[in-house]
């Protein structure tokens, strides 16, 4: 999966690195992992699908799916193969659960949640009292 990372990413997996609260080298490259899984679970990907039986992917964009799938083709002998984007599964989890991810409000819920209020963003839907949208930064 090829990706370009972003300022905020880069930013992220750099505060581990710089920081000294890890004991050993193992352990700061687990948290790289974990933080980079993470990182990776908020992007959207996309899938090449060949056939019910067999999708390939993720991959970190459109035309890089189209690219594969172009390959796949040519190699499975089949008429046709479709992608498919694949949602993130840590925007479906920030969207039920609330996130610290930036664009996100302080009061954890996303923008879309707060309902508009003219062309303010308005009061948060969740009920947490939050009366307007704050960007998290
Ligand atoms: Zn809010
Ligand atoms: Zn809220």
């Amino acid at each position: 999966m090829r990706i370009t990372p972003r300022r905020d990413e880069i930013k992220r997996i750099a505060e581990i690195l710089e920081s000294d609260s890890y004991e050993s080298a193992d352990k700061m490259a687990a948290a790289v992992l974990k933080e980079a899984a993470k990182i990776l679970s908020m992007r959207d990907t996309y899938a090449v699908v060949l056939s019910k039986h067999a999708s390939f992917g993720p991959f970190g964009s459109k035309k890089e799916a189209e690219k594969a799938g172009k390959v796949l083709l040519g190699a499975s002998g089949e008429h046709g193969v479709g992608l498919a984007r694949l949602a993130s599964p840590g925007r479906l989890e920030a969207q039920l659960e609330g996130s610290d991810w930036p664009g996100y409000c302080r009061c954890r819920h996303s923008k879309e949640l707060h309902l508009m209020n003219g062309s303010a963003r308005g009061r948060c839907g969740m009920y947490c009292g939050c009366e307007q949208y704050r960007e998290r930064k």
